[in-house]
């Protein structure tokens, strides 16, 4: 007996995948190797995610979006600054018609509401602890080997979805290379405690060191990345809170008003791993199996979504076991092209142009952020494809299914 869609990895990627899929009326066997019980960090340690407006629409047509909007915190203006230079772009959800441009949610929140949904819907088996050690392929299905309470079993399915993360073992097995790039830079993550309610602004501001972002979240909190040289990124990560909040200061000013205390700073080192192929055979990488963005940009998530979406579209009314699976999975590869290489350069041009101190490049940062600013249709663009309307949109890029 087949399993019609196996998915491998029950993070962000796979529970999501796996509620697409199970929307669509397939049956769906999760395998994850954890015992996934998302743990819930103290109230200034929480990771988040910003969802871009694309996301929310997808959200939206698999009919999550009731729930999660009870957890998340808008982000109805972005303020886009360059540090000691007066030129600044104001991008606003009104301008494009829209309530929100995107929200920003609790890490821990999403993952439990995705498991919640996932685990109450009957088309889902989800199998925790489970860790797939051996994937062979044939015409006609995958077939799969993991290890479950000291137990070996195998397991067929006509559609392996691969979602086991940035080190992906399955990508390894299915003989799937990757590339990396070491953008030889750090990233400073921190919540802020400010002492007035968040508003919806959102921040970026180009330092001398780096990208300062800073995302806002419920109860007078703000998600902050701060993007540095590795040496400098330690420095910041040794400073006492106090110190750490003065230099805040000096680089973004009081736009935020009084910082009032911040979480535990963690950091990461920024690094980019493509995989050389989406697809093989009957096996498909999503997720951070088939890119991982550094976190910069936010986009990982925002992007896995949406080749969901378009696989979900894909394989629409298709028999599984037929195999129109292969070559649907070949155009999906044509199709993601374009998105995932322009989410991988907008992410370079952020670390590599604005992590650059040259005095030229700092003058044409401003010069470019103020012309930007006085043209409409340019913000306009700018701010729709942040959103996630670039290349290529899906039915539930649309809100339906
Ligand atoms: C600091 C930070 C901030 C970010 N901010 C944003 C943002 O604002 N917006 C955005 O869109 N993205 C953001 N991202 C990116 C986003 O977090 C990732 O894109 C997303 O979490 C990737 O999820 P995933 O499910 O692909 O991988 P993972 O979360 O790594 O999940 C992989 C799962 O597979 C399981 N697994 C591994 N091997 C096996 C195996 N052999 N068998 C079974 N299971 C296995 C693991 O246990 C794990 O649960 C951010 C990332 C970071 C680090």
């Amino acid at each position: 007996m087949k399993t019609e869609v196996c998915i491998v990895g029950g993070g962000l990627v796979g529970l999501s995948a796996a509620i697409a899929f199970a929307r669509q009326g397939r049956e769906v066997i999760l395998l994850e190797a954890s015992d996934l019980k998302p743990e819930v960090p103290a109230e200034l340690d929480a990771r988040s995610i910003a969802l871009s407006y694309s996301t929310i629409q997808i959200f939206r047509a698999l009919e999550l979006w009731p729930e999660l909007q009870q957890n998340v915190a808008p982000i109805t203006n972005i303020h886009v600054s360059s540090a000691g230079h007066f030129g600044v772009t104001r991008l606003k959800a009104e301008d494009c018609q829209l309530d929100a441009m995107g929200y920003v949610i609790e890490y821990h929140l999403l993952i439990q509401l995705l498991l919640n949904v996932a685990e109450n819907e009957k088309n889902i088996q989800i199998i925790t602890p489970a860790r797939v050690e051996t994937v062979e392929q044939a015409d006609d299905a995958v077939k799969l080997q993991y290890l479950s309470a000291n137990e070996t079993s195998t397991l067929n399915t006509l559609l392996l979805v691969v979602a086991d993360g940035a080190n992906s073992s399955v990508r390894e097995k299915l003989g799937i290379s990757i590339e990396t790039r070491d953008y030889q830079q750090t990233a400073v993550i921190a919540n802020i405690k400010i002492n007035q309610p968040s508003s919806d602004f959102a921040f970026e501001r180009f330092t001398n060191n780096g990208p300062l972002a800073l995302l806002p979240l419920p109860e007078q909190r703000y998600s902050m990345v701060w993007t540095n040289t590795p040496a400098r990124a330690e420095a910041l990560a040794q400073l006492s809170d106090e110190k750490f909040i003065q230099q805040v200061y000096r680089q973004f000013g009081y736009r935020l008003g009084l910082l009032d205390s911040v979480g535990t700073r963690v950091r990461f080192d920024l690094k980019l791993t493509r995989a050389n192929q989406l697809a093989a055979g009957r096996a498909v990488l999503i997720g951070n199996a088939a890119n991982t963005l550094h976190p910069v940009a936010g986009q990982g998530f925002n992007l896995a979504l949406r080749d969901i979406g378009v696989l979900f579209d894909l394989l629409s009314g298709v028999n599984l076991q037929t195999d129109v699976v292969q070559s649907q999975l070949d155009v999906y590869q044509l199709q993601r092209v374009e998105d995932q290489h322009q989410a991988v350069n907008y992410g370079d041009r952020l670390v590599q142009l604005f992590s650059n101190n040259l005095p030229v490049l700092n003058h044409l940062r401003a010069g470019a952020l103020a012309v930007l600013d006085l043209c409409p249709m340019m913000k306009k663009e700018v701010s729709w494809q942040g959103m996630g309307y670039g290349p290529g949109c899906s039915s539930l890029m649309r809100g339906v299914r």
